[in-house]
């Protein structure tokens, strides 16, 4: 990916554990590399089709002096995540280095630092509802995804109703996809959606049991996760119906990184193998 890089701005700021160093203040040195698309402005030669990287500067300047950290790793972290979501359309990821040149440990060092890299990522959620007003409890989710400014809903599938699966002796559902773009790890975004879950007040009795709302992380990146509390991408995708016909309406190209299908092709699988079982 392009780049555009920044070296070591000097920021004067107040960041430290000793006192000190929050009285006194002190000199460190800020670089990053912005991920971005050098393309279009490169072709049209207009400051708004990039990244501005004196605005960059100004912002790094602001956060570093508005704000006080103890530790350089929470001023970098949180100042990458500032700038990831100042610029959440052009700058994908961001290489942050942060020096402190004067760091009082009494020994002769050059600098101390931190350096990260942090970014954008792109989700696939599944949504479902079969208790309440489930239309009601699906897009109150996405409305809520939709005003976190670290989970940017790209496109969201129609709605579509299915019979319940697995615990069967229950009312219907209505299953749905979407596409974000988060800042969140993995385990955030799952934390997130667990967080939605319970606002909807779901009550967790019965796997697979009646729910107001469901939600699942189907893809994160191509990453493959397998934790205690995270599978990725979602196991048992490749028997849902109610998940690939919504993923092959908003995302027919998209390749599932462990069978190597695409959406498309995994549903019309599911689809033969149904029909040649009737
Ligand atoms: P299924 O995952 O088969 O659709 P479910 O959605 O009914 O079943 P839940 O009771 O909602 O299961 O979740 C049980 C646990 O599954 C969660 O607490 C979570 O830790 C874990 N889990 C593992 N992988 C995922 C994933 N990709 N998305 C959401 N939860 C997951
Ligand atoms: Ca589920
Ligand atoms: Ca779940």
């Amino acid at each position: 990916m392009d780049q555009i890089r920044i070296e070591k701005l000097q920021v004067y700021a107040h960041h430290g554990v000793f006192p000190e160093e929050a009285k006194l203040g002190q000199r460190f040195t800020v670089s990053a590399v912005l991920c971005t698309d050098i393309r279009r402005p490169g072709l049209s030669d207009d400051l708004a089709n990039t990244i501005d990287y004196g605005a960059v500067c100004r912002e790094i300047v602001s956060f570093m002096t508005e704000n006080r950290f103890q530790l350089i790793e929470a001023c970098c972290e949180q100042l990458a995540e500032r700038l990831l979501l100042t610029w959440p359309d052009v700058l994908n990821q961001v290489d942050l280095e942060i020096q402190k040149p004067w760091a009082p440990i009494g020994l002769p060092l050059e600098t101390a630092a931190v350096r990260i890299s942090r970014g954008w990522h792109d989700a696939y959620l599944a949504l479902g509802s079969n208790m309440g007003d489930r239309q009601a409890f699906l897009q109150g989710a996405v409305d809520h995804f939709r005003e976190d400014p670290r989970t940017r809903v790209q496109s969201v599938s129609t709605f579509i109703e299915t019979a319940s699966y697995g615990y069967t002796d229950q009312a219907p559902f209505l299953n749905g996809v979407m596409r974000v773009r988060t800042t969140l790890s993995p385990d955030e975004l799952l934390d997130r959606c667990h967080e939605e879950e319970q606002a909807a007040d779901r009550v967790r009795k019965i796997h697979w049991g009646p729910r107001t709302l469901d939600l699942d992380i189907l893809f994160y990146d191509d990453e493959i996760i397998g934790t205690e509390r995270l599978v990725v991408p979602h196991p048992d995708m490749a028997a849902r119906d109610f998940v690939l016909k919504p993923m092959a309406e908003i995302a027919p190209w998209k390749v599932h990184p462990v069978t190597g299908k695409t959406m498309a092709r995994m549903l019309r699988d599911l689809e033969e193998a149904g029909n040649a079982a009737e």
